[in-house]
């Protein structure tokens, strides 16, 4: 694991559907969660919800060990683009991260590796941390006994080269990647700790190509996909994963505090 801290992500999507139902999941994550050192928690609710969790987390104690993320922002900092929320916005929000190029908008939104590359350089460029997702479709493009493994490898790296496209040595380091396999995503079939860890390992060859070793040794990598508290550890003892980020089980304040609780160093 890269030796800094470790990132527990929780991506919220499109939920809850108020705020007050949003209120009070935050609040008993906040309740429950003790001063960690070692770990960031980070938790990106939808966008609205922002300013009332800012506020919430001012006045707790364990302000160092929550922080806030959004997730998908435009490139442009303000003008005439209507529905888009920015990064500078999200930064006055209280954002210190903000997911881009999440699977669900690749998907649903037509995200191409061109925006996300914008999206990418306007978070660094708004001193917050990208957390940019990346991932093979389907099951088949990686299998365990190494036979499509040329394959996976040509997608993610594509994907890399892409969404990094003119990131520099010096902005590089900001920037978090998360393998999230798009079959593991919401499905209940986690990736095999060992293939998450071959997979964080192309993706530290691709950034040394492009890069350095050294710098491809400091970049984070996360997991994500299916997390539940019964396989976290895996991911970070097993896999030696710099955090995950994690969907569906972030939603259950008492299984979210059950995974920071196991993986806590
Ligand atoms: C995600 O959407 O980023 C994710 C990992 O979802 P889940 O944990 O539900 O698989």
């Amino acid at each position: 694991m890269n030796n800094n801290k470790l990132l527990i992500i929780a991506n919220w999507k499109c939920n809850p559907s108020t705020q007050k139902e949003a209120e009070h999941l935050f609040t008993a994550v906040k309740k429950e969660i003790r001063k960690i050192d070692k770990t960031e928690v980070v938790i990106c609710p939808p966008f609205i919800y922002l300013p009332l969790f800012k506020q919430k987390r001012k006045n707790a104690r364990q302000s160092n060990t929550i922080q806030l993320g959004a997730q998908n922002c435009f490139w442009e900092n303000k003008g005439a683009y209507t529905g888009e929320i920015s990064p500078s916005m999200l930064k006055d929000s209280g954002c210190k991260y903000i997911i881009i190029g999440h699977s669900e908008r690749r998907s649903y939104f037509n995200e191409a590796d061109n925006d996300i590359n914008k999206k990418i350089k306007a978070v660094l460029k708004n001193q917050m941390k990208p957390i940019f997702c990346v991932g093979e479709k389907d099951r088949d493009s990686f299998d365990s006994e190494g036979k499509s493994i040329n394959e996976m490898s040509l997608i993610i790296s594509e994907q890399i080269e892409k969404g990094l496209a003119e990131i520099s040595q010096s902005r590089i380091s900001s920037v978090i990647i998360a393998y999230e396999p798009i079959w593991a995503i919401g499905t209940g079939i986690p990736c095999l700790p060992d293939d998450a860890m071959k997979a964080a390992l192309l993706i530290k060859k691709t950034l040394t190509g492009l890069y350095n070793r050294s710098i491809a040794e400091r970049v984070k990598i996360l997991y994500g996909g299916s997390v539940i508290s019964q396989n976290a550890i895996d991911y970070i003892k097993g896999a030696n994963m710099d955090g995950l980020l994690i969907g569906g089980s972030s939603l259950n304040a008492s299984e979210f505090i059950k995974i920071i609780n196991r993986v806590i160093l």
